[in-house]
């Protein structure tokens, strides 16, 4: 999987909403199938981060015979699109949150607690590592580690 980049249809298209979505999906050639709406609407229903087998099961809870294959390759085509971004906050599988409201994250190394961390956090390290080792961060892929107040 090469993913050096996440395409800007988020940044630029309007995909704030499952209807805006299923719009750019027809207008760039995707299909809309059953399973793609009801994925769409697992994810647009809340802002947790879910695993593809969390989204799989809510998924599953509504059309039973939607294959987890499919939502691996559904969420990929999303992520192609720019609609879905995927995060790995520590050692499980990745999450995947709405692309519109991709951030960074905070996890604490004992005990799992996650804190949301906004772009303007990352303004100055992005700065420096353009400048010195001309490199783009992306400080939304992986999580930073280390430890929150109640674990130090
Ligand atoms: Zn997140
Ligand atoms: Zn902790
Ligand atoms: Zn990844």
């Amino acid at each position: 999987m090469t993913r050096s980049s996440t395409p800007s249809a988020a940044a630029s298209g309007n995909v704030d909403s499952v209807e805006n979505v299923l719009a750019l999906l027809r207008e760039r050639g995707g299909r809309v199938t059953s399973s793609r709406v009801l994925l769409l609407h697992a994810l647009f229903d809340s802002r947790a981060h879910r695993t593809a087998e969390e989204l799989g099961a809510e998924v599953q809870a509504v059309a039973p015979d939607v294959h987890i294959s499919t939502i691996y390759r559904n969420l990929d085509d999303l992520e192609r699109l720019g609609v879905v971004v995927h995060a790995h906050l520590g050692h499980g599988p990745a999450t995947y949150h709405l692309a519109a409201s991709a951030h960074g994250h905070f996890v604490c190394e004992e005990c799992g607690a996650m804190v949301e961390a906004p772009d303007e956090i990352f303004v100055g390290l992005s700065r420096a590592a353009k400048s010195e080792f001309d490199f783009d961060i992306n400080p939304h892929h992986f999580a930073m580690l280390g430890r929150c107040k109640d674990c130090r």
